[in-house]
């Protein structure tokens, strides 16, 4: 996990965060995405300072373990200095050594978002889901955390004052609050209520409003009125009647015609970013093979 920096904002990692949704529903399918609708509770992962630091990070490291459903894995925690915030060996186990930066020592309430991610390591090692490069591995890392109900703590200890600010973890504020915010419409969950940090919570109050835009794009029906009058237009260019689509924008959904059969269009599902594909026949309702989420679309 990486340290220090400036803290980058927005939405640059958008794309593989949302692969890395897409990538978990398939390796997990949608029956086990299910079983995780709790999330690691704020008390189970409490740590004072006055803790003993050793017995506490195992014990926190316990938390994880279970959360993430490993029965046979053993953490051993230990703490050095070096420039990244933590480390794990990813072994063929059952046991896993947790290197955690030494100032872990001082911010002792922070080790449970150490522990979030580096389990999350661990979780993806046992599953052998990963991606090509350890850049996009570390996003779906903390994505798999979030979206399955530790990594919250993640986005909590994001936090600025006046003279520093401190961030753990490779998604930006604002990513950790929308792939929060998503799994937060899933499970109709509101984890709002568990920040210590106000950076935080307006972090994924930003990351919400992100969320719910995916449900409101054409041609899911929900979309609003602009969107659906550039969705008309580019359904009459893609029909051959009239109109080009204007010339640098970007949609998610795609009109496509087979030979002499009917206009098809495909469009990423709003939960778990699969295309989905559908003719185009007025309204029209979908069920997503992978998350099982109904669309009510007009195409
Ligand atoms: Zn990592
Ligand atoms: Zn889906």
């Amino acid at each position: 996990m990486a340290n220090g920096g400036p803290v980058e904002h927005g939405y640059p990692h958008l794309r593989t965060v949302r692969e890395s949704v897409t990538a978990l529903y398939r390796r997990l399918s949608y029956d086990t995405v299910r079983t995780f609708s709790a999330s690691v509770a704020p008390a189970d992962v409490a740590f004072a300072d006055v803790d003993d630091l050793h017995l506490g990070a195992q014990r926190v490291a316990r938390e994880m373990v279970a959360h993430y459903r490993l029965p046979d894995a053993r953490l051993i925690v230990g703490f050095r200095e070096m420039t990244h915030a933590a480390n794990v060996e990813l072994t063929a186990g059952p046991e896993y050594f947790v290197e955690l930066n030494d100032r872990f020592r001082d911010h002792r309430r922070d080790i449970g978002a150490a522990l979030a991610h580096e389990v999350a390591h661990v979780y993806l090692h046992r599953l052998g889901l990963s991606f090509p490069s350890t850049r996009e591995n570390e996003i779906l890392t903390d994505t798999v955390a979030t979206y399955l109900g530790a990594g919250w703590l993640l986005l909590d200890a994001f936090r600025e004052d006046g003279a520093s600010s401190q961030k753990l973890g490779y998604l930006t504020p604002e990513e950790f609050g929308y792939v929060l915010a998503k799994r937060a419409l899933l499970f109709g969950e509101d984890p709002s209520v568990w920040f210590t940090s106000p950076q935080a919570y307006t972090a994924y109050r930003d990351g919400l409003a992100r969320a719910r835009r995916d449900a409101e794009q054409p041609p899911l029906r929900a979309a609003g009125w602009s969107g659906r009058l550039r969705y008309a237009r580019d359904r009459r260019h893609a029909q051959g009647h009239a109109g080009a689509p204007e010339a640098g924008r970007e949609t998610a959904y795609r009109f496509s015609a087979d030979g002499h059969g009917p206009l098809r269009v495909s469009f990423p599902c709003p939960t778990c970013h699969q295309r989905i594909r559908v003719p185009v026949a007025g309204r029209v309702r979908a069920r997503c093979g992978l998350c099982r989420s109904v669309l009510e679309c007009d195409t």
